[in-house]
């Protein structure tokens, strides 16, 4: 870790290694991400624990996207050198807080977290939830604690799972009365939603809706071309609808020229400009954003075991700062016995 960092904020957050990363993780974390490792110490995990309470049945899944996010992460401009990238599983405190963290919150409280909620309901387990699943909040509380996060970057679906940890902070401090454990403040992207290809709210994996940063050009191209627009937008004459257009979010989210955009908007607004013609104007300006993306990324894959190596060194770093917090936090229960 770097010396000179040593005051500054810090800063957590991770993925589940399930898939490979896509724009709605760009502009929902990485950009952040990115913002953030020059201004805070950060901390990046690979979740694979928590992908297990849901992905039990398939480890191998989760084996392999751990090098696909580490490249994504890499690739995308995150800096080892300046975030400590790690991989969840092997930091033995982590379970150990989660443990003692799942004593300070009722069933009640935990059957009742919104996302959580619409997660059981999306994916259909009903009473059949994995007990593990249904405690994965206090898992998140405890990965943002065990680093004395004072920022956690989140789209806004993760909003309650930083009250969540709020609680568990507060009641822990109030209880052992001691201050050691730290409050954490959750930092909202500007843009919490990237849509998918297909108009739906959200682009998610599992949609099937979404522009990958690893997508080669041609799979760009065609998810693109694919895209809806506003579906009363028959003629290239009729006015078209701007608001709610993804490929106007898009262009807003990766678009340069933000006149131009502006003029673009305006035109197709009064009509006489085709969606064909907005989608090629976005088509090449996501090829320009995504080409080093690409690029860094296909170097970076020609050594994985070079980018192992980059989470090993990581993991030993957050195998120590989250040891440290599970020391004070054993110190201030009185059990630290010998
Ligand atoms: P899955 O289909 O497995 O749910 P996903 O593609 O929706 O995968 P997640 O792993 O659920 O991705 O997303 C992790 C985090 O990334 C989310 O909690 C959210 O903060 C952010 N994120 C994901 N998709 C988007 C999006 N479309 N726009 C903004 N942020 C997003
Ligand atoms: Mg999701």
């Amino acid at each position: 870790m770097n010396p000179q960092k040593k005051n500054l904020p810090i800063a957590l957050t991770g993925d589940r290694p399930t898939g490979k990363l896509h724009l709605g993780h760009y502009v929902g974390s990485l950009a952040a991400r990115l913002r953030l490792q020059e201004e805070c110490k950060q901390f990046v995990m690979i979740a694979d624990a928590q992908a297990l309470t849901d992905h039990a049945h398939e480890p191998q899944l989760i084996r392999a996207h751990i090098l696909e996010v580490a490249l994504d992460y890499l690739a995308v401009g995150l800096d080892p050198g300046k975030t400590t990238l790690f991989i969840q599983s092997l930091v033995p405190a982590l379970p150990e807080l989660t443990q003692y963290f799942l004593n300070l919150v009722t069933w009640n409280r935990l059957k009742h977290n919104p996302t959580v909620k619409l997660e059981i309901q999306q994916k259909g387990y009903g009473e059949e939830v994995p007990a593990g699943f249904m405690v994965y909040p206090i898992s998140q509380a405890a990965d943002i604690v065990a680093f004395k996060a004072d920022f956690v970057p989140v789209g806004d679906d993760q909003l309650p799972m930083i009250e969540q940890t709020v609680e568990v902070v507060r009641k822990f401090n109030r209880l052992y009365q001691k201050d050691v454990l730290v409050e954490p403040k959750a930092i909202s992207s500007a843009q919490a939603r990237l849509p998918g290809i297909d108009g739906k709210a959200k682009m998610s994996k599992s949609l099937q809706n979404a522009i990958f940063l690893s997508d080669e050009p041609d799979v760009v191209r065609q998810k693109v071309q694919r895209m809806y627009t506003d579906p009363n937008h028959l003629r290239v004459e009729d006015p078209g609808k701007v608001e709610g257009n993804p490929v106007f979010t898009y262009l807003d989210a990766f678009g340069k020229d933000k006149e131009k955009i502006a003029e673009l908007k305006a035109h197709y607004g009064r009509g006489g400009l085709g969606d064909v013609a907005i989608k090629k104007y976005l088509m090449e300006e996501l090829l320009e954003f995504l080409e080093p993306i690409r690029k860094a990324r296909q170097e970076f894959a020609k050594d994985p075991g070079g980018v192992m190596q980059i989470l090993r060194k990581g993991t030993e770093v957050a195998i120590e700062a989250a040891a440290c917090t599970l020391r004070e936090v054993r110190e201030a229960m009185g059990t630290n016995y010998f």
